[in-house]
């Protein structure tokens, strides 16, 4: 096993100037609100799909305020292809606690922040550090494997454990204000050039990468199944989701059955887990509506 030392944050930050993507929540002036729209929208959405929607979404509603004085429903129909319509929810939620308790200012406090709806252990940290400047680990699938790669000599990270990622990635931060430009070089190291399945290591600024240094020992145990999205539930409600947005006003069962002919069960499950999870309401008539309309 190699030391923290493999990562050369030099190395590291002079590649990041060189070859980092231009990507408009990363530019300054962009407020602590804004990327923290961006980190829910970015949580298991390729950064393609932000691109589409962010821009828009933050002219639109620039503060928690703005955001909270929007409907659900058009928060929702805005969040649009994302998936996970749920963060929306949470967003919109996040948007009204902080308008309300927090004088519309993101709290700076990773306990503070860890308190608001939507808000995980990985975001709170990524909005302290990216948005506040503070020396504190980010650690997100693509850190979690170039750390594993370049510092512990193994192909993959293996199942998470949040103090050990931690206290891994911790260990590996500049001492000075270079913490955050650190932080963030990492995890687009890990998105661009040290991929999972194509690392690019002729691209690497890692020279002594423990990993390849050892000539790219194969991973302990079975591979990782890759998620699957055709034919899913998750496909189901996102087409029950397009059918809602698409309309000013409810719609019948019989508009939305049209939505999935494939499997009547699964539609019907799928449409149940939304009514659960309150992105859909049942209006007083037995329409169907996305939350937050008032009918
Ligand atoms: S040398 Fe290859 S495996 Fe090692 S960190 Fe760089 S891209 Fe990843």
């Amino acid at each position: 096993m190699t030391g923290a030392s493999s990562i050369s944050v030099t190395n590291l930050v002079d590649w990041y100037d060189r070859k980092r993507r231009d990507l408009p929540w990363r530019e300054a002036g962009v407020s602590p609100w804004q990327i923290l729209v961006s980190e829910f929208m970015l949580q298991q959405t390729p950064v393609s799909r932000v691109l589409s929607i962010w821009p828009d979404w933050v002219r639109r509603w620039p503060t928690p305020s703005a955001t909270a004085a929007a409907s659900a429903a058009d928060v929702v129909r805005a969040w649009g292809k994302l998936g996970y319509p749920r963060r929306a929810m949470r967003l919109h939620e996040c948007a009204t606690v902080i308008a309300r308790d927090h004088g519309d200012v993101v709290p700076d406090d990773i306990e503070v922040l860890l308190t608001l709806p939507g808000v995980g252990s990985y975001t709170a940290r990524a909005v302290a550090c990216f948005a506040y400047g503070q020396r504190v680990p980010v650690v997100d699938t693509n850190v979690r494997r170039v750390v594993a790669r370049a510092v512990h000599g193994r192909a993959d990270a293996g199942a998470p454990s949040a103090p050990r990622d931690h206290a891994d990635v911790a260990a590996l931060l500049p001492k000075d204000g270079a913490a955050p430009l650190f932080s963030v070089a990492l995890m687009e190291l890990g998105a661009t050039v040290c991929t999972a399945r194509t690392p690019r290591c002729g691209l690497c600024p890692l020279v002594g990468c423990a990993w390849r240094h050892a000539g790219y020992p194969p991973a302990d145990g079975p591979s990782r199944r890759v998620q699957q999205y055709a034919g899913t539930d998750r496909q189901v409600r996102g087409r029950l989701l397009d059918v809602l947005r698409a309309k000013e006003f409810p719609v019948t069962q019989a508009e939305l059955d049209v939505a999935w002919l494939t499997d009547s069960q699964q539609r019907d499950r799928a449409l149940e887990s939304l009514l659960a999870d309150g992105l859909v309401p049942r209006t007083v008539d037995g329409r169907f509506a996305l939350a937050g309309e008032e009918f």
